[in-house]
């Protein structure tokens, strides 16, 4: 049986010589690629900087370090996320907290943020850094967020992981960073491009993309500016923090700049998939997506009435996949976890997120899709529900 994935890479001959040629060049690593890459990122998007490195997760990491995250800190993010969202805080020994979401698209939602904001102001807990989600590839609502930063005084790091090619209710691309300190994307191969696994972090701000090139690669420099005890002899370089090893290769950049030229299409691609499902699928025992021209569509989730359905969720689910058709949960609330349960969440914590994760199915969505595979979907979604 023909088993449709939830989610695909879409690489194509360019993509395969692009990767072979730097096999046979001068540099696997540390080459021309990676800078490459990085403007390519910059010209679509729009941003000043952007630092490649070897996954998002790695990414969230340097941007919380260059934020000065540290202990006795607080980052808030969403519950309805990969938990990468929020073990980046875990990472820098600060505290995680979260922001429930909003009921229909699954981003943190403006009101709940509001109120904890005030109360937090109250207790002296306000957080230093807000990560939220463009859940599925739909913008949160930066302009509103970035308003709450400079009210109460936290950063912004945006978890952009599903929104590469996505654009703001202004017409401006996921990824300039006008609402946030920084971006965050992921190249894993589901996501919107890919560099097999791969992350970059966009910013406007010189000093925040200099930190972050440093904790990316060992917190060394071999930039003279930028030494305590500055020498120009070639063999020297200075460690002046404790970095890591997260570096993209070239082998993986030169994948993300061919693939970045396809972007559009993907895009373009994706938004016709999400539109021809939320034009097709009729039975009223599914609640669908709001459709949106903003959104890339990383991700089609639709919620199943379940107190109207005769199945439970795993039925559900079980049939579909059993029907050959791959589909996905996204995601579990990331306080559901048993690592995050012993720091003191628990169900019932956030109401929406629990009952959006309830309900939640991820359909297949990718650009290898055809139209018979949508009918097949659609038509099995609503035999199975029925
Ligand atoms: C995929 C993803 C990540 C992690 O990306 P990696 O590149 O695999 O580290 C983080 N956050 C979200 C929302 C994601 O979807």
């Amino acid at each position: 049986m023909k088993i449709i994935d939830y989610g695909k890479h879409d690489v194509d001959e360019n993509d395969i010589e692009s990767v072979v040629k730097v096999l046979r060049s001068n540099f696997l690593t540390q080459g021309p690629a990676v800078p490459q890459f990085e403007l390519d990122l910059v010209g679509f998007c729009g941003a000043h900087d952007a630092v490649a490195v070897n996954s998002a997760t790695s990414a969230l990491h340097i941007a919380c370090l260059a934020l000065g995250l540290g202990p006795g800190d607080i980052l808030w993010t969403s519950p309805i996320t990969f938990v990468a969202s929020a073990n980046c805080g875990m990472y820098c020994g600060a505290s995680i907290d979260f922001v429930d979401v909003d009921n229909s698209t699954g981003n943190m939602c403006i009101e709940a943020l509001k109120e904890k904001l005030e109360r937090a102001r109250e207790t002296n807990r306000l957080p230093k850094i807000l990560i939220p989600v463009h859940f599925t590839g739909r913008p949160c609502r930066m302009a509103e967020i970035f308003k709450l930063s400079k009210q109460y005084g936290f950063r912004i790091i945006e978890d952009a992981s599903h929104a590469l090619g996505a654009s703001y209710s202004d017409g401006s691309l996921v990824g300039c960073s006008k609402y946030s300190d920084v971006t965050v994307f992921s190249f894993h191969p589901v996501k919107m491009i890919t560099t097999a696994e791969g992350g970059a972090a966009l910013t406007n701000n010189k000093k925040i993309a200099q930190d972050m090139r440093l904790y990316r690669s060992h917190g060394i420099t071999r930039d003279q500016e930028a030494m305590i005890s500055p020498s120009s002899s070639p063999w020297y370089y200075e460690q002046l923090d404790l970095g890591y090893n997260y570096r993209m290769s070239d082998i993986q950049a030169a994948l993300g700049s061919s693939q970045i030229k396809k972007l559009r299409k993907f895009v373009l691609s994706r938004r016709k998939i999400a539109h021809y499902f939320n034009s097709h699928l009729k039975s009223p025992l599914i609640i669908l997506p709001k459709y949106s021209d903003y959104s890339s569509w990383h991700l089609y989730v639709v919620q199943l009435k379940l107190e109207s359905i005769s199945k439970n969720y795993d039925e559900v689910f079980n049939e579909l996949r059993k029907k050959g058709i791959g589909v996905n949960r996204h995601y579990i609330p990331v306080h559901f976890h048993p690592y995050y349960r012993k720091k003191d969440f628990s169900h019932g914590d956030f109401p929406n997120a629990e009952n959006f994760f309830q309900r939640s199915i991820t359909l297949p969505l990718h650009t290898k899709l055809g139209i018979e595979d949508l009918d097949y979907i659609i038509s099995m979604l609503e035999q199975v529900v029925r």
